[in-house]
């Protein structure tokens, strides 16, 4: 394990108990926990391999509550980390041993739908299934879909800026999000965008969706929902290379068209897929590609013919068109399910996602199987192709000494190959924990002061979610102007992890 946080402060350690006894004059009841084996739960997030026990957790129910922890937090120094229902594979929601923990799953309400502005007002805490559940009786729903969307919660969404199958056509988070209540460190409730398209001045929502919980803590989120599209047909494209599959995404695209979603998954993530849900995934090719085509009927006839024929061009050998909902559904099947599938046939897989130019796909892959003999472990690719946003997954056992530091060494390789073809470190998982001390490959110390330089107008103590995203801890103070002299660091006291 590569990643170092920053040492616990052991002057709030030892205050722990006073700690527990002010949070719980704010949120009385069981809403505070600081019981050891119950703090568990929150130990990690999606991101296993890293665990740490937060010092206390706190669940308010409203954003007078959050706002009073954040207020007596920013007073005594005290660092938060906020969670949603902790599904981030980057170890965003990772846990400090000395910061309180502020969960936000009792956030769980949907408060407002209007469907002649075609929008929803919900909590927080509200998984991104239940946004669309809460709308489908009227034929609508929310397009963002991660494949997660049964457990992650809208404001997990916001803080990673989520995408998932639907993303290329509709957009990610940033995309279908009006309006947010959030709470800054300070314990002021600022509310940014509203009900209508575009609010005056500066695009601080857009500021906030993707910021990982280190600007603030979001109470309330507005977002768009769309009706549904009349109807959608689905391509099962198999191929006989990679490479073939790669050149159709593109030439997909390129002939502008713009799919309802376009994801691929290489033989190994194939066959995991199939072993899982049985649904008649071509097993003797090396990329499948499913796209799926929304809008009226005609429209989606047309353009799924035309798709076809890109695939044949490119040299597929299978080809199954999806002829009901039912088989539509079938085909997304597998996909949907790859982590758990994957998840089957090794004990533990490390999931990365950069971005690449679709056009490098098939080069990107090759390199990939190149790393995975160099590092042996195995490792099984399923994509958002039509955005170019890859997840390999790397198979290793975390039992086994050394293999955990073998797929991180081989994740890093990854996201480096990543920007060397011209594309970035994170697609949709944000950087977290995960990628933090890879962000000085993509961007320079200059670049990285000015995007602290941002976090710091939002929370200049920095106590929100520290040793997330930024590789060097600079104190507010200091940015822009830090001087060596003689070796004489400035400003020594502060852990440079
Ligand atoms: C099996 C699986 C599949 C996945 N598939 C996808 C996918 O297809 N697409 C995708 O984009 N992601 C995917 N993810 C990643 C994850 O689900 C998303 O990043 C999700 O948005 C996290 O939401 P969460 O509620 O679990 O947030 P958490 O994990 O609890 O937190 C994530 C980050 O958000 C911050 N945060 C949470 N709530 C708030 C709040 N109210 N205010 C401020 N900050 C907050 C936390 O501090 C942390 O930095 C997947 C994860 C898993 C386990």
């Amino acid at each position: 394990m590569s990643i170092v946080m920053p040492p616990p402060d052991a002057g709030v350690l030892a205050r722990r108990a006073d700690i527990v006894r002010a949070l719980r004059s704010i949120v009385p009841g069981e809403g505070v926990i600081d019981d050891v084996d119950a703090l568990r739960p929150y130990e990690s997030d999606g991101l296993t391999a890293y665990r740490q026990p937060p010092m206390v957790a706190v669940l308010p129910e409203t954003t007078e509550q959050v706002s009073r922890i954040l207020a007596w937090c920013h007073a005594e120094g005290v660092k938060v980390v906020p969670r949603g229902s902790g599904t981030s594979l980057s170890g965003g929601a990772l846990p400090l041993a000395d910061a309180v923990l502020v969960g936000m799953a009792k956030f769980n309400r949907v408060l407002d739908i209007d469907y002649d502005d075609r929008l929803a007002v919900v909590q927080p805490g509200v998984t991104n299934l239940a946004v669309t559940q809460a709308v489908e009786d009227r034929g609508f729903y929310y397009a963002p879909d991660p494949s997660s969307q049964i457990a992650c919660s809208i404001g997990g969404n916001v803080a990673e800026n989520s995408g998932g199958v639907h993303c290329l056509k509709y957009g990610l988070t940033t995309n279908n999000v009006l309006g947010v209540e959030m709470v800054m460190m300070d314990g002021e409730i600022i509310r940014l965008g509203g009900r209508q398209l575009d609010p005056a001045g500066l695009d601080l929502l857009g500021v906030v969706v993707g910021s990982e919980g280190m600007l603030g803590i979001v109470t309330e989120v507005t977002v768009r929902i769309l009706p549904k599209p009349e109807g959608a047909r689905a391509l099962l494209i198999g191929f006989p290379s990679v490479e073939g599959a790669g050149n159709c995404v593109a030439d997909v695209i390129a002939a502008g068209i713009i799919p309802a979603g376009m994801e691929m998954m290489d033989r190994p993530a194939i066959h995991a897929a199939e072993a899982f849900v049985n649904i008649g995934y071509p097993l003797d090719v090396e990329a499948l590609l499913i796209v799926e085509l929304d809008g009226v009927a005609a429209e989606c006839d047309h353009l799924i013919h035309k798709v076809a024929d890109i695939a044949r061009a490119n040299g597929s050998t299978t080809l199954r068109l999806s002829s009901d909902e039912q088989e539509r559904m079938g085909f997304w099947a597998g996909r949907k399910a790859a982590f758990p599938a994957v998840g089957r046939i090794a004990p533990d897989f490390y999931c990365m996602d950069g971005t690449i130019p679709r056009r490098r796909l098939p080069e990107v892959l090759e390199k990939i199987q190149k790393f995975s003999r160099q590092y042996d472990l195995e490792v099984a690719n399923v994509f958002h192709a039509g955005d170019g946003n890859l997840h390999p997954l790397i198979l290793y056992d975390a039992n086994i000494p050394g293999q955990l530091d073998r797929a991180e060494a081989f994740g890093s390789d990854i996201l480096k190959l990543c920007v060397e073809v011209g594309g970035v470190l994170t697609g949709e998982h944000g950087v977290g924990v995960e990628k933090r001390d890879l962000m000085p490959v993509m961007f320079s110390e200059a670049d990285l002061q000015q995007q602290q330089r941002l976090k710091c107008a939002f929370d200049p103590e920095l106590l929100l979610n520290p040793g997330k995203v930024f590789p060097t801890l600079h104190r507010c103070a200091e940015l822009g102007r830090m001087h060596v002299h003689h070796g004489a660091v400035p400003f020594p006291d502060i852990p440079r992890f």
